[in-house]
């Protein structure tokens, strides 16, 4: 039977667009879908302008710090509307990029919304093209709860393109988007609250690295406030009137709203086709990343495993090399290195303390707090935690949890040495670089636990 297309891919995110360029690369006929940006969420509204926000609101304590090493001078002003804009332009710039990067190798571009109508049949403005393989990589979309004035929230959609930068920000939630927010905002200059409905946030991370970047936010001047939820919120003029279940009212410019993503699946035709999907829509699929239809594959946000862009790109990998090159490649779900740019940042990679426990029951802890050279001079007390989980039992390195400036940096490293089996024995006699905050990792010679 012959189709338009070896394979038709739905939305030009991460993982998409790697899938496609690389199945058009080893000589398949592709074209994919996109009917709102190219590079999908990381590049638009997620990991790209964050980082760019991020250097944004550190530069607040930059200044600062800068007077001890013998700067002076007038203190500077902060313009929102030229971080947005600027950050904007460089968006657009990375557009183009994700364009020359699809037709380079003759991938097709469809700037239409894609539905399924059968198995080999996808929709697109009126008109229907067959594949003989179809992709469907369209991501995820923030979750706004439902309670009384909850459409009065911001997601972080908007966050990244408002007309004017708040004074007062109040965030719900306490994931990844929920702190790094926090972060930008506070630098920014807003004063910020974040509200968490549980004990403690960022649940899933290292326990001790959960407090530790709670007592910093705290030491920063960020409100954060745990076992609280919002009840509900009413707007008053460019005013949000934000009430708690612990009786107390906040008043804010903006609410972001950071309570997870939902895999974005409507409106897809998928029960046309056939496709199972689970029971936040997204699309089921086996280790081969296929659906419930044989020749109907899904990866990146909308399989609903994990919600990271170098993930998508590894499973868009997968799909080229085994579809289109014969190959059979896995991607590994163990010891996914990850950083989160809260302020400072965490870098992790491996079990937390407390699941490493249950793993290996012979569990030495290695661990460190200090305050940055940096800080001597500055006098700031921003401090670094740095923790290594060797099992006694091989030696081995199994897991390695950072708080402090560059983290995700520096883990990237460390994440290579755990993949490759690293015995603490390794770290010992790995020269340190001096005088540095990573040459910790290579100096601690007592576990603490
Ligand atoms: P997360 O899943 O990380 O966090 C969601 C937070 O919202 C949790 O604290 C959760 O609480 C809370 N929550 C969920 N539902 C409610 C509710 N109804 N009321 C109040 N609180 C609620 O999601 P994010 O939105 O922060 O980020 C989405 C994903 O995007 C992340 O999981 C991550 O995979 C990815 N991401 C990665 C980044 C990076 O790599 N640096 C940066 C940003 C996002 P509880 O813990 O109690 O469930």
């Amino acid at each position: 039977m012959d189709y338009d297309y070896d394979l038709f891919v739905i939305g030009a995110g991460s993982g998409g667009v790697r899938a496609a360029r690389m199945s058009a690369a080893l000589g398949a006929s592709v074209a994919i879908a996109e009917d709102r940006y190219l590079g999908g969420t990381c590049v638009n509204v997620g990991c790209v302008p964050k980082k760019l926000f991020v250097y944004g609101s550190h530069f607040k304590e930059d200044f600062e710090d800068a007077s001890a090493y013998g700067w002076s001078g007038s203190s500077p002003e902060f313009d929102w509307s030229v971080l947005r804009d600027n950050k904007t332009k460089e968006i657009k710039r990375l557009n183009g990029i994700y364009h020359n990067l699809l037709t380079s190798p003759g991938v097709e571009i469809i700037s239409s919304k894609a539905r399924l109508k059968d198995a080999h049949t996808v929709q697109i403005a009126g008109d229907t093209v067959s594949a003989d393989k179809i992709l469907v990589a369209t991501g995820s979309w923030p979750i706004v709860p439902e309670f009384p004035g909850s459409q009065h929230m911001i997601t972080s959609n908007e966050a990244f393109y408002l007309d004017n930068f708040p004074e007062r920000v109040v965030i719900l939630g306490g994931g990844y988007i929920a702190v790094e927010f926090a972060g930008i905002f506070h630098g920014l200059g807003a004063e910020t609250t974040l509200i968490y409905r549980g004990d403690l946030f960022l649940r899933g991370f290292d326990k001790g690295v959960r407090t530790f970047v709670f007592d910093e936010l705290r030491e920063k001047g960020i409100d954060v406030r745990f076992n609280t939820n919002i009840e509900s919120i009413e707007a008053n003029g460019h005013e949000r009137i934000v009430r708690l279940n612990t009786g107390e009212t906040l008043v804010a410019d903006d609410v972001l709203c950071a309570t997870g993503r939902n895999p974005l699946t409507k409106d897809l035709g998928l029960r046309e086709a056939g496709v199972a999907t689970g029971s936040n829509g997204e699309v089921l699929v086996d280790e081969n990343y296929r659906s419930s239809v044989k020749n109907i594959f899904a990866i990146g946000d909308v399989i609903g495993r994990v919600q990271l862009t170098p993930v998508a790109i590894a499973e868009g990998m997968c799909i080229a090399y085994n579809q289109f090159n014969d190959e059979n490649r896995r991607v590994s779900y163990e010891n996914i290195p990850t950083a989160v740019f809260c302020q400072p940042n965490i870098g992790t990679v491996g079990p937390t303390e407390e699941r490493a426990r249950e793993l290996y029951p012979r569990l030495k802890v290695y661990e460190s707090t200090f305050r940055a050279m940096k800080h001597t001079l500055s006098g700031r007390q921003e401090r670094m935690l740095m923790k290594l989980l060797v099992d006694e039992d091989t030696d081995r390195v199994v897991g390695a949890h950072m708080v402090g400036p560059d983290a995700g940096e520096i883990i990237q490293g460390l994440g290579v040495a755990i993949s490759a089996k690293a015995t603490k024995a390794d770290f010992d006699t790995t020269i340190g670089i001096h005088p540095t905050a990573a040459e910790e990792f290579v100096t601690m010679r007592e576990a603490i636990r």
